[in-house]
Formats: C-alpha cells, sequence, structure tokens
C-alpha cells in the first residue's frame, strides 16, 4: 500500500473477492516506509525512548492505511468500515513495541461482516487489558492477520481462547492471503541471490524455520498460528498475484535436501560471567521483556563460567551498560541453511564448510538445529556466506 494509485489497486483486489460473495476482512499495515519515517520523527524530537509513546504515534501509520483503503472501496460502490486493533478486539499483554497477542474477541468484526460489509483491520497493533494501545513488533501485521484469520475461521471458538490455545481450522472454513511486494517464498532473498528458486509450495514447519531464522518475508510469530491452526497461508504479489502456498508438510517426510538459505538481521552476541542464579535472573528478564533469544549457551566448565546469548543489537547495548565491566559483546551475523535432518546428516554442514573455507569466510560461531544449521559470520561477510552457501547447497543439488 505503497501510494494512493497502489491503495486503489488493492481495494479493486478486495472489490473481486467480495463480489464473489465472500465475506472479507482485511488486514492493512502502514503505506511503505511510514513506519520507519515515523520512528524517525521521534528521533528527531527526543533520543529518548518512551515505548508507550512510540506505539500511540506507529499505531497512527496503520490507521491511515485503513481509512484511505475503506474509503476506496466505497469508491468502488462496497461497503467497507474500517477499525483500529483495539476496535477489532485485539487483546495484547502489556509489553509496548513487542506485545503478544493474549485473545480476539472480533464480536464487532463478526457484527459488520454480518451487514455485508468489508471490514479493514489495522495490522500490528492492539489493546491491553489496561486499555493501553500496543504495538506486536516491526512486521507485526501478518500476525494480526493470520491471528485474526483464526479467530474468525473456528466460529465454535469465538475469538481465540483465554489461555491462547488454538482449535484446528475446520478444512475450507477460512483463507488467508497475505499480499506483499515479493512473488512468494525464495530458497534465499533474490535481491542478493539472483538464481534463488521461488517455491510454489512450501511446509508451514520448513517456512516457520525460515521465518524464525531470519527470512525477513513473514513475522515468524504468524508462521507459529498458522502451524498450531494448521492453516494454510498464500504468500503473493499484490499485483501479480505470483506467490507460494504454506501449507502442512505433504512433502517426502524423510527428504534431506537443503531447502533455502536465510540471514538473520544483525545480532550481538553478549558474553557474561554471571553465576548460574544471576544468569537465570538475567534471562527472567529477557522473558519478561519477551526479548527474542536467539542462542544461548554456557561458557566453560566451571561453576562461575555464565553464559553467551544471542539477542537483538539493541537489546546487547542495554545489556552492555546495564552490566558494565561483567560483559562483552559484539556483532555478529547469522546465516542459516534451513532442510531437514541435519542433526543426523553431516553432509550438508561439511560441504558448507568446504564452500565457506574455499570463499575465505571465516565461521566464528556454529548452531545446528533439528531443521536448520547458523553459521554464524562477521557482519560484513553475511551476504557473501548466503551466496556461498546458496551455491554450494541449494544450486549445486538435484532437487
Ligand atoms: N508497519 C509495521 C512495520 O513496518 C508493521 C508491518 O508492516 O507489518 O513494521
Ligand atoms: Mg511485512
Amino acid at each position: 500500500m505503497g501510494n494512493p494509485e497502489k491503495i486503489r489497486g488493492v481495494a479493486l483486489r478486495v472489490a473481486e473477492a467480495k463480489r464473489h460473495g465472500q465475506p472479507v476482512v482485511v488486514v492493512v499495515s502502514a503505506m511503505g516506509d511510514t513506519t520507519d519515517e515515523l520512528l524517525g520523527l521521534a528521533r528527531k524530537v527526543t533520543p529518548a525512548t518512551c515505548e508507550r509513546e512510540l506505539d500511540m504515534l506507529l499505531t497512527a501509520g496503520e490507521r491511515i492505511s485503513m481509512a484511505l483503503l475503506s474509503m476506496a472501496l466505497r469508491d468502488h460502490g462496497i461497503e467497507a468500515i474500517s477499525f483500529t486493533g483495539s476496535q477489532a478486539g485485539i487483546i495484547t499483554d502489556e509489553n509496548h513495541t513487542r506485545a503478544r497477542i493474549l485473545e480476539i474477541r472480533p464480536t464487532r468484526v463478526r457484527q459488520e461482516l454480518e451487514k455485508g460489509r468489508v471490514v479493514i483491520v489495522a495490522g500490528f497493533q492492539g489493546v491491553s487489558r489496561a486499555k493501553e494501545v500496543t504495538t506486536l513488533g516491526r512486521g507485526g501485521s501478518d500476525t494480526t492477520a493470520v491471528a485474526l484469520a483464526v479467530a474468525l475461521g473456528d466460529s465454535s471458538l469465538g475469538g481465540v481462547p483465554r489461555d491462547g490455545s488454538l482449535g484446528r481450522v475446520p478444512r475450507g472454513h477460512a483463507k488467508c492471503e497475505i499480499f506483499t511486494d515479493v512473488e512468494g517464498i525464495f530458497s534465499a532473498d533474490p535481491g542478493l541471490v539472483p538464481k534463488a528458486r521461488r517455491y510454489r509450495r512450501l511446509s508451514t514447519d520448513l517456512m516457520l524455520e525460515m521465518a524464525v531464522r531470519g527470512a525477513q518475508v513473514m513475522h515468524p510469530r504468524s508462521i507459529e498460528i498458522a502451524r498450531i491452526a494448521g492453516m494454510p497461508l498464500f504468500v503473493g504479489h499484490s499485483v501479480t498475484g505470483e506467490g507460494t502456498m504454506i501449507e502442512p508438510a505433504k512433502e517426502t517426510l524423510e527428504s534431506e535436501t537443503p531447502r533455502a538459505v536465510a540471514v538473520t538481521a544483525r545480532r550481538g552476541l553478549v558474553r557474561m560471567t554471571f553465576s548460574e542464579s544471576e544468569a537465570a535472573a538475567v534471562l527472567d528478564e529477557t522473558a519478561e521483556l519477551n526479548l527474542p533469544l536467539h542462542d544461548c549457551r554456557r561458557n566453560g566448565e566451571d561453576t562461575a563460567a555464565g553464559l553467551s546469548l544471542v539477542l537483538d543489537p539493541a537489546e546487547c547495548r542495554a545489556f552492555v551498560e546495564k552490566y558494565a565491566g561483567r560483559v562483552t559483546a559484539r556483532g555478529l551475523a547469522g546465516v542459516s541453511v534451513i532442510g531437514r535432518h541435519f542433526q543426523q546428516n553431516a553432509r550438508p554442514l561439511s560441504r558448507a564448510f568446504h564452500a565457506l573455507e574455499q570463499a575465505r569466510i571465516a565461521t566464528l560461531r556454529l548452531t545446528t538445529h533439528p531443521q536448520s544449521f547458523t553459521v554464524w559470520v562477521s557482519d560484513a561477510d553475511a551476504s557473501g556466506a548466503v551466496t556461498v552457501l546458496h551455491k554450494a547447497l541449494i544450486e549445486n543439488t538435484a532437487d
């Protein structure tokens, strides 16, 4: 929804879907770079961060989109109404700038759908039980869309229940399509790797692994919700309609072919020398603040050896300031290869090391997981490592 013309394009697509007779709910994100511009504006006003007010500011981006889309739909003779996250019943915890959805009470959404209207919901935002406006973290509109589709799809639930458990969505009951500026899911960022393959179908499991490991295209929490609910998702280009179906696994259960290479955004590695109980307190704090923990390891073997954590850079800086003198930090980039059974078959790992060595890229750290492995390199080597690993493990593999 980058500009007025694109908004009219989206309105046309929605109008078509509506004319096919389906009830339609549209979750919108902010136009173009609006969210970044709002963040920039805040930084110009003050260097201090006030997370509550940031949420008030950033939710305006989606509010602009929802109102404009609603107006554009009326122009097509479609009755539409826009709602903020709060009006749509998206109830979250109280963690400003990274809130989690606790429950969805889509009463007003249902009422408007019953009147035959298209309902437009501002993505990326909700409201806490204390009636404070919250946001779900960058890229969070995907999560709003999937959670809302699940809540609306299963009418017996009347929303996501309080304990957050989700029922399985009955087949054909609701469908969720995410339209963006890429033609679906690729084996690597096509901007970086021109030979990246586009997948027409991908299992929810592998998509989740890609998203968690840093493929920017989808918010990881949205895929997690889709996986738990067993809901298929389509991710495609808003103009061409080309894209990828993400659905519960149909691929060969024991296939070992690497499927994708993803690069995480920059991460920081913090090494801390704490006793175990102190380390536990630090981890509790990380959990309370909903901070993503990308890796956690115990250093050495003696009792006061401490931990090393891989966190997002902002949190890393905060840790360094808070525990000055007791932690060290450095920048890292994680480049992950996604596939299956890497812990049972060392061949892809061996090929990765061979290729990285030939390209003179130093591996600073390695983590293996059941459905991926991550090579941690210096920031400067991140793009090079993606190209090298994609070539060695994906392009040169018969699929
Ligand atoms: N507008 C928000 C962001 O830029 C949410 C989203 O786009 O999904 O992060
Ligand atoms: Mg997005």
